[in-house]
Order: C-alpha cells, then sequence, then structure tokens
C-alpha cells in the first residue's frame, strides 16, 4: 500500500512528519507536487524543498524501477528535457468517448475514440509537446521512460 501527499501548499514539516508516520506503519509514502492551473509543476521554497529531499531518503518509496527522478529538476524549478509519448503509449478517454492526451491536457484532440487511428498514434507518439519542461504526469514519464534515445522530430503540439 502507498500513501501519496502533494508537496507545495501546505506546510512541509507537517508533511514531512505524516511520511514518517506512514512509512513507520511499513507503508510507501510518495510526494507528488503542486501544479498552477494549466497543470504545470510550481517549484518548492526551500523549506519544501529540503523536506521533500529528506521525503525522498526514507523508506518505503518505489521500487527502484519506478523511480521518479524526474520530479527532482521540477522541485528546483528547473526545466525536465525527456519526450513525451501522451496520446500514444496513453491517452484518455472521456465518458463521451472522446480521447485526451492526458489530465492537464483535457480538450486535446478530444477527438472520437472510433476515429483515433494509428496515423493519430503515430502522430503523436512524433509530436514533442510544448508543455513537456514542466510536466508533472509520473505516468508519462514512466511511460516514455525507454523512448529517450529515440527521435521525436515534428513540431511541437
Ligand atoms: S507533457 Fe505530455 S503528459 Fe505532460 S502535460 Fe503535456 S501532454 Fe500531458
Amino acid at each position: 500500500m502507498r500513501v501519496n501527499g502533494v508537496l507545495g501548499s501546505g506546510n512541509p514539516a507537517e508533511m514531512e512528519e505524516v511520511a514518517k508516520v506512514v512509512v513507520g506503519f511499513g507503508f510507501g509514502f510518495q510526494c507528488s507536487l503542486m501544479r498552477d492551473s494549466h497543470g504545470q509543476t510550481l517549484p518548492l521554497s526551500d523549506e519544501a524543498l529540503q523536506a521533500y529531499l529528506r521525503i525522498r531518503g526514507m523508506k518505503g518509496r518505489l521500487p527502484a524501477v519506478l523511480h521518479d527522478n524526474f520530479q527532482l529538476p521540477l522541485a528546483r524549478g528547473e526545466r525536465k528535457p525527456w519526450k513525451c509519448r501522451a496520446g500514444a503509449r496513453h491517452f484518455e478517454v472521456d465518458g463521451a468517448g472522446l480521447v485526451h492526451l492526458c489530465q492537464p491536457q483535457t480538450g486535446s484532440p478530444a477527438k472520437p475514440l472510433a476515429e483515433y487511428s494509428v496515423a493519430d498514434i503515430r502522430q503523436q507518439f512524433d509530436c514533442g509537446k510544448s508543455c513537456s519542461a514542466r510536466c508533472p504526469i509520473a505516468y508519462a514519464h514512466l511511460g516514455s521512460r525507454l523512448d529517450g534515445l529515440r527521435g521525436q522530430n515534428s513540431a511541437q503540439a
């Protein structure tokens, strides 16, 4: 079992205490980072960053293969270069049957699933995403991890 907390809005010391208790009970504790209204990661304050680094050092975090190292530059306010494959490796389908790249990019492309073709998947695989530099979506980073050495040369979305 894993407990997830969001760091960046409340008191970082309290979050750290919660993490200690959770890990002390033998559970995993995972920190997500606050997002702005566009779904982009907000940088942490110095105090929150130090708490975040200490929480990362606690036992009971994710197995190494599922590491969340992509969060480190984001927490420091830096940009993270990577290749997002949203719309290809994964996408979301809403109740009306429309395909969306991910939760922050709801509305893009909003195409009916029945019309979402292999060509769409290939286009999204190859298409850079202008929102990638501070993207907080863990499953997107995970899903794209093995594609780091493959090209992605189309114009940005
Ligand atoms: S980079 Fe990809 S996963 Fe992240 S917000 Fe943009 S489209 Fe979504």
